[in-house]
């Protein structure tokens, strides 16, 4: 026994001597990096411009980047007046031309000032992350006023749509402009359609974080628990006309960087 101890402190004090030895010999070359060299980007003025690298879905002329959700072969027919453009409800959801997996995305909403209504029938539209098929097929980030209006907190702005809750409300008063920065990697496949590796999503609502690198469970589901059902690549970005009947969610400043 004797024998076994001092074969396993003498093997511990020429193990504690090899790692000090290291630590010696080390050198601090030894973990700086040179490559690869991070692209070098000229930032906004504000953190809500779009940096140089960004692709622009909506700087204020046009909705050339958008077309009609379910069908992709019209152009995308909201109205844009003044800088900004508005959800029109009976036209339906409109996304994005291109596809997209993981990103960094930057969008600008606003409740009307003279909104109405309750609940989630008081200026809901909503930021589908990935659009997977017609209708409200996809994983939702909601839009809906959130400042002194109750609802179900999974379903409030900041939310993952009937997922989770935000961590904190920052949401201002109807009639100002709220900004949504959202980081998202897209879930993964398996060749036999299983799911390899979830979604996952960091947000900040009016720059605070609300979901901190949340897994979502699958795409939203209104009745029923989220799951993934469907295997999918990149996806366009779709944003919701919801058909309640309060006054419509206006939008601007729209720009994603591809990860
Ligand atoms: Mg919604």
């Amino acid at each position: 026994m004797k024998f076994y101890t001092s074969i396993f402190t003498g093997t511990l004090i020429i193990g504690s001597f090899q790692a000090l030895y290291a630590q010696e010999t080390a050198k601090h070359e030894d973990t700086e990096f040179y490559t690869p060299v991070p692209k070098v980007l000229t930032p906004g003025k504000l953190n809500t411009d779009a940096p140089s690298d960004a692709l622009v879905l909506f700087d204020g002329k046009n909705l050339d980047q958008w077309v009609m959700a379910d069908d992709r072969t019209q152009p995308a027919k909201w109205k844009v007046e003044k800088g900004i453009f508005t959800v029109d409800k009976k036209t339906g959801n409109i996304e994005t031309k291109q596809a997209f997996n993981n990103y960094q995305l930057h969008l600008e909403w606003r409740i009307p000032t003279n909104i109405t209504g309750e609940g989630q029938a008081r200026g809901n539209s909503g930021l589908f992350l990935a659009s997977i098929g017609k209708g409200d097929l996809g994983y939702e980030l909601q839009i809906l006023d959130a400042y002194q209006n109750d609802t179900y907190t999974n379903g409030m702005a900041g939310s993952i749509y009937k997922q989770t809750t935000p961590l904190v409300n920052p949401a201002k008063k109807p009639g100002e402009w709220q900004t949504y920065d959202v980081l998202w990697t897209a879930p993964t496949f398996n060749a036999d359609s299983s799911l390899k590796t979830p979604a996952k999503v960091t947000v900040l609502f009016n720059g605070v974080v609300v979901q901190n690198g949340f897994e979502l469970k699958g795409p939203t589901q209104y009745i029923g628990q989220p799951a993934y059902r469907q295997a999918h690549g990149a996806s366009p970005i779709k944003l919701q006309a919801h058909g309640d009947k309060s006054e419509p969610v206006s939008y601007r400043n729209i720009w994603i960087r591809e990860l």
